[in-house]
C-alpha cells in the first residue's frame, strides 16, 4: 500500500493528537485496558503500532512491560522522543520513526498494542498495518490489545439532521442548490446522533477476532435486518463500532453506538434518498457491502441495498457511498 504524504502530514501536526488525547472514552478504555493487567504487561516485550504521542507506549511501560517498541512513520515522534524522556521511561521505551511495514527489530514481541481504528471502524484502513505487524513480529501465542472488533447497524429517525444537512441545499441566501443534496448524500455524514432516535433493532455486520482475521476479511458483504421498534420516519441507517479487550481480568469494551458515551469517532450516517414511514415491528431489510476505494487507499466504498415491505409496495433501492 502507497501512503500519501497528507496522511502522514496529518499526524505530524498537534491538533489530530490532541483530538484523540481528549476523548476520553477512548484514551480510558486503553489506559484501564492496559494499566488493569499489569500480570499480562509485567516483564513483557511490547510494540505500540502508530504510537502517536506514546500514550499507549507509556501505559504499557507503567504496567510493568521490559521493552516497548513505539513505532510511528509520522515526525510526531520527535515530540514522542521528548514526552518519554520527560516521563523517565527512555530505559523501556524505544521510538522508532517508520512505517511498521519498514520495522526492523531485534526481536519478536509478547504484545501488540495499537489504536487503529477509523470512522465506521475501517477508514483510513490503518488494520492491514497492525496485522502486518502482527504477522512479522507477534510471538506464537502473544496478545493483541484489542482482540476484538465489530461493526453495527441501526435505523435512525432524525428530522432535524437530515433538514441540516440535506434540505440545507434547496435554500442557500436565496440560491437553489439542491443538485449538491444527492452529491452530499453520497458522502456518509459524521455526527452524534442522540439515542432517541434510534428506532430499529440493531445489526452485527462484521466481527473481526484481531488474533487471526485477515486483510481479506476486510472487504465484506453482509445481510442485516432492522426492525422498527416505534412507529417512525426512517432517515437512515447509521453505523458504529466496537473494540474489546477481553485478555484481561475484566472484558472492555469501547462502544462507539449511540447509545453509549461520544467519543471523535461520532457516528456513521447513511442517509436514504427519501424518508421511509415504518411502523412498529416493520422490517426495514438490506446488505451492505464494504471495501477499500481502488484510487485511494485510505477511503471505503460502501454499497447498501435496502428492501422496504411494509403498508407500501417494496422499494427497492441501491445506495453507493463513499467515506473519506
Ligand atoms: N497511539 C496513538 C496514536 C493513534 S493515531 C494514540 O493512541 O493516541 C494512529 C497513528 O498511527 C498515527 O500517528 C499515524 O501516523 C500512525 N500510523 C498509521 N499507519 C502507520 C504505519 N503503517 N506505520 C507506522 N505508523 C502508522
Amino acid at each position: 500500500m502507497t501512503f500519501s504524504p497528507n496522511y502522514v502530514n496529518s499526524y505530524a501536526h498537534f491538533g489530530i493528537h490532541e483530538t484523540m488525547l481528549k476523548d476520553s472514552v477512548r484514551t480510558h478504555t486503553f489506559r484501564t485496558a492496559i494499566l488493569d493487567n499489569p500480570h499480562l504487561f509485567r516483564d513483557k516485550v511490547v510494540l505500540d503500532v502508530g504510537c502517536g504521542t506514546g500514550i499507549l507506549s507509556c501505559f504499557a511501560a507503567r504496567a510493568g512491560a521490559a521493552r516497548v517498541y513505539a513505532v510511528d512513520c509520522s515526525h510526531i515522534v520527535d515530540q514522542t522522543r521528548l514526552i518519554v524522556r520527560k516521563n523517565g521511561l527512555q530505559d523501556v521505551i524505544t521510538v522508532i520513526e517508520s512505517r511498521v511495514e519498514h520495522l526492523q527489530l531485534p526481536e519478536a514481541v509478547d504484545i501488540i498494542v495499537s489504536e487503529w481504528m477509523g470512522y465506521f471502524l475501517l477508514d483510513e484502513f490503518m488494520l492491514p498495518s497492525v496485522l502486518h505487524a502482527r504477522d512479522n513480529w507477534l510471538k506464537p501465542g502473544g496478545l493483541m490489545f484489542p482482540n476484538k472488533a465489530s461493526v453495527w447497524l441501526c435505523g435512525c429517525d432524525d428530522a432535524e439532521l437530515r433538514a441540516e444537512k440535506l434540505d440545507f441545499w434547496h435554500d442557500v441566501c436565496g440560491v437553489d442548490m439542491s443538485c449538491m443534496k444527492s452529491f452530499s448524500i453520497s458522502e456518509p455524514a459524521i455526527e452524534i446522533v442522540p439515542d432517541n432516535h434510534v428506532t430499529t433493532t440493531i445489526h452485527n455486520v462484521l466481527s473481526l477476532d484481531l488474533q487471526t482475521c485477515t486483510t481479506a476479511d476486510l472487504r465484506f458483504i453482509s445481510p442485516f435486518q432492522l426492525r422498527a421498534l416505534r412507529p417512525n420516519k426512517l432517515q437512515a441507517v447509521l453505523g458504529y463500532f466496537c473494540v474489546s479487550f477481553t485478555h484481561g481480568r475484566e472484558p472492555l469494551q469501547l462502544n462507539t453506538g449511540p447509545m453509549c458515551d461520544p467519543t471523535h469517532w461520532k457516528q456513521t450516517i447513511f442517509f436514504l434518498d427519501d424518508t421511509i414511514p415504518m411502523d412498529n415491528n416493520e422490517l426495514l431489510t438490506g446488505v451492505i457491502a464494504v471495501q477499500q476505494n481502488k484510487n485511494n487507499e485510505r477511503d471505503l466504498d460502501i454499497a447498501l441495498e435496502y428492501k422496504f415491505n411494509g403498508n407500501m409496495a417494496i422499494r427497492c433501492n441501491l445506495l453507493r457511498y463513499r467515506l473519506r
